[in-house]
């Protein structure tokens, strides 16, 4: 298959849609970025890599840090990490208060706020600290990126935090539930720094690759989880990955995914490649609304899918 032919159709076609969706601007260092940009990059098996776009222009990959702390707290607690956190869609916002309310602080996903959240003051409690885990975290994504120089943006980080009173309401309100152990501020602000971490589509795309080939990088053959999490990791990518507008992508796109507020969007085509693109004009449910076309394209065109 010609991969590059059918990565430049889908840029050309884009194009009118590029000034469509509105650039996250409730984090305040988002909203100065320019929405008129467009990336995507896929990376086989072999590494070989095809791309359009600004594919090496970092953005914040936000949200999609999720699926690298998932990995990490499944791998360290297993089961017993569902006692805390459920596995089902929440058909809600991102950063929902009210079904936390209803089902008693326990959160529905690992990829809403709330289950991101539970997810970090896991992760606290194993690797016994704040920046400890912060490292580690950032040490896991430069190993399945296969880029050493992967960092956090401060001012990023730092903005959120400031304007995080949703994000420390649901962490305070887990915590009158039991269920956070570590102080509110530490978990939020170590959730943060995480969501502030900056790629690109080539080193997103190349990431995935152990979520594509039953938790073993392909390229190292390094396991990084057993097939059996692996599998679990890409049906809640599947079926939360777009908080409520999961079944909308599942329906257009037909892979599992995770999107985030800095316009970017994983997925992966099981046995073959990862995919990562990125734009950022948002949809109403905060999805990268190009990339999401971009990707419905790409499985259109190729007739690749899980379906
Ligand atoms: N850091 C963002 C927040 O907590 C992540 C949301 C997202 O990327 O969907 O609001």
């Amino acid at each position: 298959m010609d991969y590059q032919a059918i990565l430049d159709e889908i840029e050309a076609e884009i194009q009118p849609y590029l000034d469509e969706g509105k650039v996250a601007d409730y984090i305040p260092a988002l909203a100065s970025v320019p929405q008129r940009q467009f990336a995507m990059t896929i990376t086989l098996f072999n590494g070989t890599q095809y791309s359009v776009g600004l594919a090496e222009k970092l953005f914040s990959i936000q949200s999609i840090s999720k699926v690298f702390t998932f990995t990490l707290a499944l791998k360290f607690y297993s089961k017993s990490l569902y006692k805390r956190i459920g596995h089902e869609p929440s058909g809600n916002p991102f950063n929902s208060l009210v079904q936390l309310e209803y089902e008693h602080g326990k959160p529905r996903n690992p990829f809403i706020n709330a289950g991101a959240i539970v997810i970090t003051d896991a992760l606290i409690n194993h690797y016994k600290g704040v920046e400890e885990t912060y490292e580690e975290v950032v040490n896991f994504i430069r190993e399945v990126a296969c880029d050493a120089s992967i960092t956090s943006d401060s001012v990023v980080a730092n903005s959120e935090m400031q304007h995080g009173h949703r994000n420390l309401a649901l962490a305070n309100l887990m915590k009158s539930f039991g269920n956070l152990d570590n102080e509110v501020y530490d978990v939020v602000n170590t959730y943060f720094r995480h969501c502030a971490l900056e790629m690109n589509t080539k080193t997103l795309s190349r990431s995935m690759l152990y979520l594509a080939n039953h938790g073993i990088d392909p390229l190292c053959a390094k396991q990084f989880i057993s097939p059996n999490q692996a599998k679990r990791i890409n049906a809640v990518m599947l079926t939360c990955g777009h908080y409520d507008a999961s079944g909308d992508f599942a329906f257009h796109v037909g892979l599992p995914g995770k999107s985030g507020v800095g316009g970017g969007i994983v997925a992966l085509i099981p046995k073959l490649m990862g995919i990562a693109v990125f734009s950022p004009g948002l949809n109403a449910q905060g999805n990268s609304l190009v990339g999401t076309k971009a990707l419905e394209l790409f499985t259109s065109k190729t007739g690749l899918s899980i379906f």
